[in-house]
């Protein structure tokens, strides 16, 4: 069946994501007419999967949540489509952008603009910063600072500001004016001896040292996830978002935080920015917005920000960006009633509730011989695999110890994400105690078998 599948994969006609490719060539999971309930998906041929990683990081409210599918056909009944703009707009975008703003408390926001995904979500505040800064009079604070292994995107700027090399080889980037700083990875970057606080000082003095290697008037922004995702689940250390917040601050540079993941109960607060007392001044939305029923993103951006671009707009000619689909009616009205169900199930306190659970049953595990680190916080966890437990001796790629881990889960009925010998899981919000439970357990019991694998 697997060598079938594999076939019909690499025959088909559409252009597969090239992870999906390694992927599927390792254990092939045919998904065309794939169906989901709750927690779970269910393959062409009626096989049973715990999706540990709700989609990709995005059905929060699991698989088959009715209100949403409610919203989006009664939307589709009354208007389903009209564009937002030259001061147009729908009721629904109208109304999705005042919940937002009044949801995001940790720094207050002025607007929103609505995109189809992340990535145009941070292309919009590229633009958004760049043009704040030419109506300030400051065209030269261009240069934006993201972080080595962070995810923000795919899309030309997005993928730059991105800090995965896979992102930038053979596409000529990052955009020359993108930088990258340190990931805030303590395991693995720390210096002998030196604690959490001294590793987050020393990264926060680097930065510092970058700004002013650059001129601090030609950094426009640094944008930063609360939680680094895709990049294989970095919680920062605990001081570090104070510490960087600082420096940022003292030279006048915008924070953008990045919430595509951690936003909507994922850390167990709305917001990442809540866990880590970040102060933003943009933010970045997408996939839980709607709990990925229909595609959507959001830039928030502070109320200085939203005054000078409003003011600009017969000097500087409008803020001449936007989509057909920016704050499509249908898209808008599922993510209203996605925000009234993490607001109505209380998610973040569900998500406060079954994450200890979650998280101990798998760093249980940390003491593998064939793990090197487990870390995670809320419902978001990642495993990374490595000889003898040290940071500095990875398994040989041709092992792939990461893929036959993979295989194990699968084998098992759970679905995990499998980069290298990294695993991420962040399974929908929704979960119940008894599917923790039986996630915990398949982890368990694939980590045996892959320790006996590679001892073999
Ligand atoms: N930002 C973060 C933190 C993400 O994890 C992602 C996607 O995984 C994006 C941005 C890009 O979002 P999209 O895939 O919707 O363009």
């Amino acid at each position: 069946l697997l060598t079938d599948l594999r076939l019909r994969l690499s025959n088909s006609s559409i252009i597969l994501h090239a992870m999906v490719v390694s992927y599927v060539s390792m254990f092939a999971l045919y998904n065309v007419n794939m169906n989901m309930q709750g927690s779970y998906v269910y393959d062409i041929n009626g096989n049973k999967y715990l999706d540990s990683l709700a989609g990709l990081w995005c059905t929060a409210l699991g698989g088959s949540e009715p209100r949403l599918v409610k919203a989006a056909t009664d939307q589709l009944n009354k208007l389903p489509f009209y564009h937002s703009f030259w001061n147009r707009t729908t009721k629904p975008t109208l109304d999705l952008a005042d919940d937002l703003l009044s949801m995001f408390t940790a720094s207050k926001m002025g607007k929103a603009f609505f995109t189809n995904s992340g990535s145009e979500a941070n292309d919009s505040h590229v633009k958004l910063v760049w043009y704040y800064n030419n109506a300030l009079g400051r065209p030269n604070k261009k240069k934006f600072i993201a972080r080595s292994k962070a995810y923000h995107g795919s899309t030309l700027i997005s993928a730059s500001l991105t800090g995965l090399p896979a992102l930038h080889q053979k596409f000529d980037l990052p955009a020359p004016f993108v930088l990258h700083t340190d990931c805030p990875h303590y395991w693995r970057f720390h210096l002998p001896g030196e604690t959490e606080e001294e590793f987050a000082t020393r990264l926060a003095k680097n930065l510092e040292d970058l700004i002013l290697k650059e001129g601090p008037e030609t950094i426009a922004a640094f944008i930063a996830e609360p939680v680094m995702g895709a990049g294989g689940v970095i919680p920062p250390p605990k001081t570090y978002f104070d510490k960087v917040q600082a420096v940022v601050k003292k030279y006048d540079i915008l924070f953008i935080v990045d919430e595509v993941i951690t936003a909507f109960g994922r850390l167990g607060t709305m917001f990442g920015s809540d866990m880590y007392n970040i102060k933003p001044d943009l933010v970045t939305l997408a996939k839980a917005l709607s709990s990925a029923y229909v595609p959507i993103g959001a830039t928030l951006v502070s109320p200085e920000i939203a005054a000078v671009v409003d003011s600009q707009s017969n000097k500087l000619g409008s803020f001449a960006h936007g989509f057909t689909y920016s704050g499509h009616p249908v898209a808008c009205a599922v993510a209203i009633e996605a925000l009234k169900i993490y607001r109505e199930r209380n998610i973040p306190d569900h998500v406060k509730q079954i994450a200890p659970r979650f998280q101990e049953g798998l760093k249980a595990f940390a003491g593998s011989p064939i793990v090197g680190e487990i870390r995670g916080v809320g419902l978001i966890i990642g495993t990374e695999f490595a000889d003898n437990k040290s940071r500095d001796s990875p398994f040989p790629a041709e092992w792939g110890v990461g893929a036959i881990f993979g295989q194990e889960c699968q084998k098992r009925g759970m679905l995990v994400r499998v980069a290298g010998d990294s695993i991420m899981m962040s399974p929908p919000l929704t979960m119940t105690a008894g599917e923790v439970e039986e996630l915990v357990s398949i982890y368990g019991e694939a980590m045996k078998s892959t320790e006996m694998k590679v001892a073999e």
